[in-house]
């Protein structure tokens, strides 16, 4: 199946200039979005992994797909203010802007192997700093799988020593 053609591209979103890779007609079609969430569970299959943490809000929508499938734990990651508990944070650079990431202190047990996912690889901002968060809590990380990856903006350049997985690239 072409997955691309479930991915609408949307020009000027956020910001002028940005083309945005919206992902909900995958989402709306439920075969599509099965065999996404197929593929990936397959693909995952080769890396060794104890937690899929995710972003909030379309990080959580795939991640908890995954999780239930391949029988891990899943451990989100928020915005600032939205988790309950005592949060480590980390701010970082955006595609457009910046932004802030919490995660609960104890999420995430010493030694625990971590898989990161996300629905899009842009520049690798996110990626590096849910790496940095994952580290704060003790935890290792074993990989990074994304939907969609965006290699126009050279994201690995940032992510060098990363073991990543991406099903769609543009
Ligand atoms: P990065 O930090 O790699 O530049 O941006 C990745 C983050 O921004 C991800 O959390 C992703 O959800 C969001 N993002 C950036 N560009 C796009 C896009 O074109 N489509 C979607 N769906 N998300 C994007």
């Amino acid at each position: 199946m072409d997955l691309k053609k479930f991915i609408r591209d949307i020009p000027d979103f956020p910001e002028k200039g940005i083309i945005f890779r919206d992902i909900t007609p995958l989402l709306k079609d439920k075969n599509a979005f099965q065999y996404a969430i197929n593929e990936m569970t397959t693909a995952l299959k080769s890396i060794d992994f104890d937690v899929i943490a995710a972003p909030e809000a379309r990080g959580f929508i795939f991640g908890g797909a995954l999780a239930y499938n391949l029988g891990k734990s899943f451990v989100p990651i928020r915005k600032p203010g939205k988790l309950p508990y005592k949060t480590l944070s980390e701010k970082y650079q955006l595609e457009y802007g910046t932004a802030e990431l919490e995660i609960h202190e104890d999420a995430i047990n010493e030694g625990e192997k971590v898989l990161i996912f996300d629905d899009v690889l842009a520049t690798g901002g996110t990626a590096k700093t849910l790496k940095s968060l994952i580290e704060k809590t003790g935890g290792i990380v074993a990989g990074m799988a994304f939907l969609i990856e965006l290699t126009y903006l050279n994201p690995r350049k940032l992510l060098k020593d990363e073991k990543v997985i991406s099903l769609i690239t543009y």
